[in-house]
């Protein structure tokens, strides 16, 4: 760690650390050679550089799957919780502390199945955070069964047969939740465009949701497999206030603009196409936030203590 700027601390102190990547890096990540939240991490790791965060000031949650092995491996404060409730302790900490930068990273079995109740009421109440769901259509860590995710007709260890479902689309439930504010859509063998779209979620006043599309090599190493190797299986959403790689254009030859303030245009986008679209489908920042709604009483320490002896005063028998 260099020191270069500075700024007070609330104890007077002058604070000029800055942070080199190898700051944020925790342990020594377990997934498998090949795994994509490799690439997550990563670019994670560069955002948090870039942005100076101070790691104490940072939290990472997760709920159970491998990608939820997340917060292990950022040098900042963590809760690796329960399968699905992610979320729940992330709204937790945002509220009580304001002050802390909060990112949540689940997987589809994790988020989208038994943590689904939890998201689309997250998406509602609109907590200022990152929330970043790592989609490789299928349940990880417990050995490849299908996930919400899973594309119709796709084998697994619990559909051997194939998937019998048509898979739920991440954005489409998003995009179609009360208050929505932020949907956006990436992909981790992208580094350049997973980096661009971390970085705009990170800026976003509310609740960001990422997600992106990360190859398993175990269990669902075809379903994003052309999409790698040939770029036209692939449509990038471009805009001024979007996100737009020139360094990309060459590659990604298949481009369409889109305002991302234009939600019924983020919806029709969003729906199942033959092209991955990559892009933010939809950003609104005037959407209200439960944390300025909720108006609760500034009380001191002091008050606190009184106010739950009260409460506690009521079960006296
Ligand atoms: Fe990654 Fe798949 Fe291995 Fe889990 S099982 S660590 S998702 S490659």
């Amino acid at each position: 760690m260099t020191h270069l700027g500075c700024s007070l601390l609330s104890c007077g102190v002058v604070d000029d650390r800055h942070f080199e990547m190898e700051d944020y890096q925790g342990a020594i990540a377990r997934w498998c050679p090949g795994c994509g939240d490799h690439s997550i991490l990563t670019a994670m790791q560069r955002l948090l550089e870039e942005e100076q965060l101070k790691p104490e000031q940072t939290v990472f949650v997760s709920g159970i799957g491998c990608s939820s092995r997340f917060p292990h491996y950022m040098k900042t404060y963590g809760f690796h919780g329960l399968h699905g409730r992610a979320i729940p302790a992330a709204t937790g900490i945002k509220l009580e502390r304001p002050d802390l930068d909060v990112f949540v990273t689940m997987g589809d079995g994790d988020c989208c199945s038994i943590g689904a109740g939890h998201w689309i009421h997250a998406i509602r109440y609109n907590v200022d955070m990152v929330v970043l769901l790592l989609d490789n259509n299928m349940y990880g860590l417990t050995k490849g069964q299908t996930s919400p995710t899973t594309p119709a007709t796709f084998p697994s260890n619990t559909q051997p047969y194939g998937s019998y479902l048509e898979a739920l689309n991440p954005l489409t439930a998003t995009l179609g939740v009360t208050n929505a504010s932020f949907v956006a859509q990436t992909a981790e063998w992208i580094p350049a465009h997973l980096f661009e779209t971390l970085k705009a979620a990170y800026h976003h006043k509310g609740f960001a949701f990422v997600r992106i599309l990360q190859r398993c090599p175990v269990y669902t190493e075809k379903i994003y497999e052309d999409a790698v190797r040939q770029p036209d299986a692939i449509e990038m959403l471009i805009h001024d206030d979007g996100i737009h790689i020139p360094d990309l254009d060459e590659i990604y030859k298949n481009q369409i603009i889109h305002d991302p303030g234009n939600l019924d245009e983020a919806r029709r986008l969003a729906e199942p196409f033959d092209r991955f679209r990559l892009g933010i489908f939809y950003r609104n920042e005037k959407r209200p936030r439960y944390e300025d709604l909720r108006r609760l009483p500034v009380r001191t320490a002091e008050e606190k203590v009184e106010l739950l002896n009260q409460e506690f005063d009521r079960y006296a028998v």
